[in-house]
């Protein structure tokens, strides 16, 4: 695979590359080809993370001639660093023309009624390996919340609820099994807007204050509004959504980004503009540092 693309051009941000599309045409249209898709996250990163040489600390770069590793070149000490070093895409064997159209995918309504599934995954973009769609699977998953990017204000009120989750194994016999969460809701009226949901792994209030805290903006307090009603019909849902897509795990320890999909889908739930969701978390991703097979197994 070679790119080239504008080799020894100083680092602009092209804000008209920058333009979502709105609908399946012009997604088409604007990402048929790997260099597309490439142009568009150089302005991305550009934009959301400016570059900063690791080296000098310089602020400049140019894009430097681009043959397999794609790269910025640092103006003060001419080290190179790959454009996707530091994002979602980095070293991925998927093309990045897959990548951004499984992320244009989650974007179709109603968002709530679908998940993210690694065998589809797998049949549609023909890879070779369930294990290489599953971490995918799982990369995609964790470009839908940013931990510090994601993080609530207002009315933000939290509690822990058992859930029953059909797969995760604490032994042999056992096919489904009690799930101790914290949901962090961010109310409105008497509706929660935003979620966050944390697996706990003891029923310790520091630990159920410690994942609400992480949910805030620094520094913002959790409200001890009455938190029954909006809670409970969240609950409601996810038992629904978990009935519907089964989580296909069998480790506890790798259930959370399966509930921080369903937190991302629940949140954006009411949003129609595709290009503004799409955005969202293409922000995320040029953001998120990927995981490999191994990182995830190893947590
Ligand atoms: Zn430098």
């Amino acid at each position: 695979m070679i790119y080239i693309l504008d080799a020894g051009k100083p680092l602009i941000i092209d804000f008209s590359m920058l333009q979502v599309p709105v609908n399946n045409i012009e997604f088409k249209q604007k990402f048929s080809t790997n260099e597309q898709c490439l142009q568009f996250l150089t302005e991305l990163r550009n934009k959301y993370r400016p570059f900063l040489c690791l080296n000098c600390e310089g602020k400049k770069a140019y894009k430097a001639y681009i043959v397999r590793n794609h790269n910025f070149e640092c103006s003060g000490c001419h080290r190179q660093e790959s454009i996707l070093s530091g994002t979602i895409f980095q070293k991925s064997r998927i093309p990045l023309k897959s990548w951004l159209e499984a992320i244009w995918r989650i974007t179709e309504q109603p968002i709530l009624r679908k998940a993210i599934n690694a065998y589809q995954l797998q049949k549609k973009y023909h890879i070779r390996s369930y294990k290489t769609a599953w971490v995918w699977q799982n990369n995609i998953r964790r470009i839908m919340i940013h931990p510090e990017l994601d993080r609530f204000s207002g009315t933000v009120v939290s509690d822990r609820r058992e859930i029953i989750v059909p797969g995760i194994r604490k032994n042999d016999t056992q096919k489904e099994s009690n799930v101790l969460i914290t949901v962090v809701l961010e109310i409105t009226g008497n509706k929660a807007k935003k979620i966050r949901i944390g697996i706990m792994n003891d029923r310790s209030r520091d630990t159920m204050h410690n994942f609400s805290r992480n949910c805030v903006i620094y520094g913002h307090s959790i409200s001890d509004y009455h938190v029954g009603k909006p809670l409970e019909s969240v609950i409601i849902d996810l038992n629904k959504w978990i009935k519907k897509f089964p989580p296909k795990s069998y480790s506890l320890r790798r259930l959370q980004p399966y509930f921080d999909e369903y937190a991302f889908r629940y949140n954006n739930q009411n949003e129609r503009d595709r290009g503004r969701l799409f955005d969202k978390l293409l922000k995320n991703a040029v953001q998120t540092e990927p995981v490999t097979y191994r990182d995830i197994i190893k947590n």
